[in-house]
Parts: structure tokens; sequence; C-alpha cells
């Protein structure tokens, strides 16, 4: 049993053996092997640059059989004039390949480049240049292949005006895209707007507009009046008065009360002393003429 089955196993391992080492070079032989004997003797027969000379394909043919193979590479190259904004460049492209012992080149010389074209920036350190009435803005840009070559464009500005609240100013915001040659600048300032409104105070303290409470200590604020009646003339009035009227007239008396009441509405008197003095001094002559009209009465009765 174990004697068969390691002659299977053996004859097995050699037989991939073999193939494994024979497989390769027979089929290699079948590639390389010319019909007409021997290896193929390749002759380069055709060159096809593409369009825009990246590559190469290169045709071989062999001169026994005519069989033909294609081959295609990529290229390089060597810059001979660099291209400039405007000005186009030059370069010189190479390609090569081998098939077998036959080595194949091409090469094409003072090919065309086109011009770069200008790489345009915004001028950062200079403002842009606003119309009197900033309907329009202008910028200046520079190109970052060739600074000195430089150019101007004015673009139209947009206005957004945000009107005031009760607190804040309104602003008027101006903008604007200034496009040159693919590259855009974004241009923005800010105007002062319409001033703030102030609140509209409605009865009950409450803006009309935002709804905001209005503050209760402003209300005192708006009743300065006390100090409107300077009239200091009733104070001597009434002091000479009780010397010169000792006559029995009770009613008459009276009539300088009401001057008393006048004399609080001016603020800059003393208060104490002579608010309280003529008021005695009335209390005093009253009570004497009253004295006097009663001792007259009994002394008519007498
Ligand atoms: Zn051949
Ligand atoms: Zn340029
Ligand atoms: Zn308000």
């Amino acid at each position: 049993m174990t004697n068969k089955f390691h002659r299977m196993a053996a004859l097995l391992f050699a037989a991939v053996l073999v193939w494994s080492v024979f497989a390769p070079a027979a089929f290699a032989a079948d590639a390389d092997e010319c019909p007409e004997g021997g290896e193929h003797i390749w002759m380069d027969d055709d060159i096809i640059w593409s369009a825009d000379n990246m590559t190469v394909t290169f045709t071989f043919e062999c001169i026994s059989c005519g069989q033909r193979v294609e081959r295609t590479v990529s290229t390089t190259s060597e810059i001979t004039k660099w291209p400039t904004c405007t000005e186009p460049g030059t370069k010189d492209c190479f390609a090569s390949v081998q098939l077998g012992d036959t080595e194949a080149t091409a090469e094409k010389h003072n090919i065309p480049m086109q011009p770069t074209g200008h790489w345009w920036a915004l001028v950062n350190d200079e403002d842009p240049v606003w119309a009197d009435d900033d309907s329009t803005v202008t910028c200046r840009f520079f190109c970052r292949w060739d600074h000195s070559h430089t150019a101007e464009q004015t673009a139209d500005v947009v206005r957004e005006v945000q009107d005031p609240t009760c607190t804040e100013d309104g602003i008027v915001i101006l903008s604007a895209l200034v496009e040159q040659g693919g590259t855009t600048a974004a241009v923005t300032k800010t105007e002062p707007g319409e001033p703030a409104l102030g609140h509209d105070w409605s009865e009950t303290g409450v803006c009309l507009r935002c709804g905001a409470y209005a503050p209760s200590s402003s209300e005192p604020e708006d009743t300065p009046t006390p100090e409107v009646s300077p009239t200091p003339e009733p104070e001597t009035s009434p002091t000479p008065e009780p010397e010169e009227t000792p006559t029995p007239e009770p009613e008459a008396s009276p009539t300088p009360a009401p001057a008393a009441p006048q004399q609080p509405s001016g603020p800059r008197a003393p208060r104490t002393g002579d608010e309280e003095e003529p008021l005695l001094w009335l209390a005093a002559f009253l009570v004497c003429s009253g004295a006097l009209a009663v001792l007259a009465g009994r002394r008519r009765e007498q």
C-alpha cells in the first residue's frame, strides 16, 4: 500500500517539475521562433507619433516571415525654448524601444509649445478704486509669471442697504466681483446708512417698533417746572400793615391772608423764617384788632 502511494506521488511530483521547467521555454520558443527557421529578424518599419507627442508607436516587421509587431512607448522631452505668457516655446521629444536584437528610436525637434497665458492675481497692497457714486469699482491685477504684466478691470457694484433699528444705525454694504482672465477678486466696503430711529413709545411705555419697554426712570426727568415763579414782592408788603391798621375793621383783615400762600413759590427765600413770620404777625394783628374792637364796643355801650 504505502509503496504504491509513494510511487504515485513521486511520479506526480516529477511530472509537475518537468512541466514547470519546460513549458515556459516551449512558449518562448514559439514566440521567438520564425516559421522560416531560426529567430525573427525584426526591422522597424513604421513610427507613429501621437497628436500630443506624448507617445510613439513603433511597428516592426520580420524580414523573413513578414510578421508585424507593434510597440507603444512614452516619450521624453527636453525644452529648448521656454514659452512665455504670450510667446510659444519649443521642445525636443525622444522615444526608443527594443524588440529582440533590434532597437528602434525616434526623435522630433522644435515641437512648438503653447504660450502659458497670464496667471493673474489681485494686487493686494493696493485699495480698489471706487467710483465717486460707488456705482463701479476698479481693481488692478498682476501676472504671477511676469510681474511687469498688469491689467485693470472695472465691475458693477451691488448695494445692500441694511435699515436702521431703534438703537442701531443702518449700513450700506457695497460689493463687487472683479474678474480678470479667469481670476476673480471679491471686493467689499461698508458705508454708514440711516441713523438709528430711536424708540417710538406708546402710551403704555412699549416701543411700537421693536417692542422694548421704556425705562421707568425717564419719566420724572420730563417735569422740570418748579423754578418758574420767582416773585419776591409779597415778602415786604405784609410787614408794615400791622401798625397802620389798628382801626376797627374786622372784615378787611382777612384779605391779606391769600397773599401768604404765594410765598412758597419763591424758591430762593429762606422758607422757615420768612414763611412763619408773616403768619405770626397776621395772628397777632387779628388778636389785637379783635381785642380793640371788643374794647371799643364796650366803651360805646358805657
Ligand atoms: Zn519571422
Ligand atoms: Zn503674464
Ligand atoms: Zn424701539
